[in-house]
């Protein structure tokens, strides 16, 4: 069995449980990526009309041009749109409708799955994005989930939560009598129980019969489904032990995340750093031309620590023993462990827990 850790954390880091939100940008950024562009400038734009190929404008607006930004999806050209504030919608936003089957299978290939999961848990320390999500449609949830389950009776519907996350689990604990065919699954709070094969692993759930959505996902699911909207926001937690004010908030995507962090975040003083995705398996970020995407979960926002000079490696085999796939990550530099290299999910387990503070990520950038 995956030996799982739980990750030392500063307590006092609690992210607000008020969500905020912050949807009303001048204007928001789409990466371009060599896909075709739909639209020509000057033209104007709806939620939910294809601006680039195979993706859908989050705000209504006037085409400008392009300019080189950056976000997770690379730095590049990305189309920029004015918003005009009017929110409209290419489509309306329908009512609240009862799904059928033939809705469920055009989003969800079900075939031959036994297991359907709603995965709420948050791998990284002082994130949570995904328990956000539970927590604030956390009815809308519940009643799609039962209607899944009613459609497809022989599926077993959990839904996954960490043990910390408390107003969920009471919630769920006191709410699931209701809906007897929804498993509650709580799980402690160990690192990368997050990511769908570790999860489905510790649960003792078969992977090719499995059907893992986070909770972000499971929500523009619900909208597409119930009320025919397409996604054109999301949740972000913006936290950090040099953020004074940790929250989740709603953002535009497309937005400048500079922005985001000018309206509502308090900085302390000092030298600061900042994370996309997390400390343990996100990537240092400069936040200047850095674009919201649908990628993004959090930004932690730390302070700078000296790092301890790294030393020669010991050999002691800890990296090894908690690698999830027991990889050699100080032999990554020799090409014959180059397949080894490939398996490497980046997870940060290996930096952590090296005594002589070898960091493999900044490591394999040299
Ligand atoms: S970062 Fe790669 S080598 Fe290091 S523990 Fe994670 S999977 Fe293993
Ligand atoms: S944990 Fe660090 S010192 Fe130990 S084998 Fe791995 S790289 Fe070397």
């Amino acid at each position: 069995m995956q030996k799982f850790i739980e990750l030392k954390k500063d307590e006092n880091i609690l992210v607000s449980s008020m969500l905020e939100s912050s949807l009303q940008p001048d204007a928001i950024y789409l990466p371009v990526q060599n896909g075709k562009i739909f639209i020509h400038q000057n033209d104007c734009v709806k939620i939910g009309e294809e601006v680039l190929e195979g993706v859908l404008s989050p705000i209504s607006g006037t085409v400008k041009s392009l300019k080189r930004m950056h976000s997770l999806a690379g730095d590049g050209y990305y189309l920029e749109i004015a918003n005009d504030f009017e929110e409209r919608y290419l489509k309306e936003v329908g009512k609240r409708r009862k799904i059928k089957k033939e809705d469920i299978l055009k989003v969800f290939n079900l075939d031959g799955m036994k297991n359907f999961v709603l995965n709420a848990i948050d791998d990284e320390i002082y994130v949570s994005t995904q328990n956000f999500y539970l927590y604030l449609y956390y009815d809308a949830f519940l009643e799609l989930l039962d209607e899944i389950e009613q459609i497809f009776p022989d599926l077993n519907v959990y839904v996954c939560v960490k043990a910390s996350s408390s107003e969920n689990v009471s919630k769920l604990m006191s709410d699931l009598g209701m809906y007897p065919n929804i498993i509650l699954k709580i799980v402690p709070d160990y690192y990368l129980l997050g990511r769908k094969q570790f999860l489905l692993s510790y649960l003792g759930l078969d992977v090719e019969k499995s059907f893992v959505l986070s909770a972000g996902e499971f929500y523009d699911i619900y909208n597409y489904l119930k009320r025919g909207r397409t996604k054109s926001d999301l949740l972000l937690t913006i936290s950090g032990d040099a953020c004074k004010n940790p929250m989740v908030i709603q953002v535009k995507i497309g937005t400048l995340l500079k922005d985001v962090v000018k309206e509502k975040i308090e900085i302390l003083d000092g030298d600061i750093c900042y994370f996309a995705n997390g400390i343990m398996s996100g990537q240092e970020i400069s936040l200047d031309s850095f674009v919201v995407t649908t990628d993004l979960q959090s930004l932690l926002i730390m302070k700078k620590k000296k790092e301890p000079k790294a030393r020669k490696c010991i050999r002691c085999g800890l990296c090894s023993e908690l690698c999830p796939f027991h990889l050699h990550p100080y032999l990554f530099g020799n090409p014959k462990y180059q397949h080894e290299k490939e398996r490497c999910i980046n997870c940060g387990l290996c930096s952590y827990i090296c005594p002589v503070y070898i960091h493999f990520y900044k490591e394999s950038e040299k």
